[in-house]
């Protein structure tokens, strides 16, 4: 099944899923001798195929143009329908891809889609799993919040698979490996122009992290802590979740992970909507996932299902998070976090 693997970057920074996808359509069949793929757009990006050819590609397929300098889903879609129909042209070398997979992020959902509208052909987004048989793929993919996951097969003769972030093992980065460089056209015709960015997220992002902080209404709930003089009640009370996440980000920043939060921590202004995990929020699928203050709501849940292990600290032993959680530690998350932040300095050298 010949397979082309699309890598998303911002701003040269690729997704770390579309080496997961590498990875994926390098081994389909349970073997590495298939040719694969990559399909790399973008403004001067010839670190990222670089990067491509040391992930696994055995050739890279580059529309290289300030045209692509910004993702805008009209020149990316038209610019990837072009490249399809060029190759199914292309009969002499028959290269005409059966599956295209694409890491899931906002730009390759908004990409593969209206591509996919312009090629009559399947779209499955958010796959957990990918199996292989002959010229039949079948996707694994949760649905209601994760409460599920079903199973999907499309039909057309070419078909587009989103993968989630962290559900595929991602390849080792070989050195100074090469393969073929393939320029494609480029479509540059466009309504609309960015103008620039303004950064709503710092730190480890929550969809690429291996570790994730979270905290709940519960780091608000300090009664002991004197906020400044002059603040009024609901002043005072952000003053304490900030006290409160300050812990959460120092065991964030020691075990190299990023900080989430449950939505009672974002909608009452203790941190912004950025870091919200649950079913409102991001989806997240980290190694390990600490939950503090966090009662564990199944909106919340509906966020981390994917998550390896949790791990809770919450006051209330009946909080319905521990019966989710690998470990949990009932105590004052103003008391644990500095001791678990010492103890993980100390074994790691910090
Ligand atoms: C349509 C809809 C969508 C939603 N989407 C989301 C979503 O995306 N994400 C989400 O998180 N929620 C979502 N919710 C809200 C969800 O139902 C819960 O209200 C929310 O998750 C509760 O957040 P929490 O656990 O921080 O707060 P609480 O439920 O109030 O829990 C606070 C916890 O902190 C503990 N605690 C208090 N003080 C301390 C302390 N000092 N040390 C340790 N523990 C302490 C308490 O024992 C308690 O368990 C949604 C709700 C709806 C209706």
């Amino acid at each position: 099944m010949k397979t082309f693997v699309y890598i998303d970057h911002f701003k040269g920074e690729v997704q770390p899923a579309s080496w997961e996808a590498l990875g994926l359509a390098k081994n389909f069949g349970g073997s590495s001798s298939l040719t694969t793929t990559a399909i790399v757009f973008g403004s001067d990006v010839d670190a990222i195929v670089k990067d491509a050819f040391n992930y696994g590609a055995d050739e890279v397929l580059v529309a290289d143009d300030s045209a692509l300098l910004d993702f805008r889903a009209e020149t990316y879609a038209a610019t990837l329908t072009a490249l399809v129909l060029r190759q199914a042209q292309d009969t002499a070398s028959s290269l005409s891809p059966s599956l295209i997979l694409f890491p899931t992020t906002t730009r390759t959902r908004e990409l593969s889609a209206m591509s996919a509208v312009d090629l009559n052909c399947g779209v499955v987004t958010d796959a957990t799993a990918v199996e292989v048989n002959g010229d039949s793929v079948m996707v694994t993919r949760p649905i209601y919040e994760a409460k599920l996951f079903e199973k999907v097969t499309c039909s057309s003769a070419l078909q587009f698979i989103t993968l989630r972030g962290r559900a595929f093992p991602k390849p080792e980065k070989g050195s100074g490996k090469s393969g073929t460089i393939t320029k494609v056209d480029t479509k540059t015709d466009a309504l609309t122009t960015v103008e620039g960015y303004s950064v709503a997220e710092v730190g480890v992002s929550l969809n690429d992290a291996g570790i994730i902080v979270s905290g709940g209404r519960g780091v608000s709930n300090n009664p002991s802590l004197q906020p400044p003089a002059g603040l009024d009640d609901k002043q005072s009370e952000i003053w304490r979740a900030q006290q409160g996440f300050k812990l959460v980000g120092e065991l964030a920043s020691t075990l190299g992970g990023a900080i989430g939060a449950s939505r009672a921590a974002v909608d009452a202004g203790y941190i912004p909507y950025s870091n919200q995990v649950g079913q409102t929020g991001k989806v997240v699928a980290p190694d390990v996932y600490i939950a503090c203050g966090i009662s564990g709501a199944i909106q919340h849940l509906a966020g981390i299902r994917s998550a390896k292990m949790v791990i809770a600290i919450n006051k209330d032993a009946d909080a319905p998070i521990f019966k989710v959680a690998r470990y949990g530690v009932v105590g004052d998350l103003f008391v644990i976090l500095p001791a678990l932040n010492e103890a993980f300095k100390k074994k790691l050298g910090k």
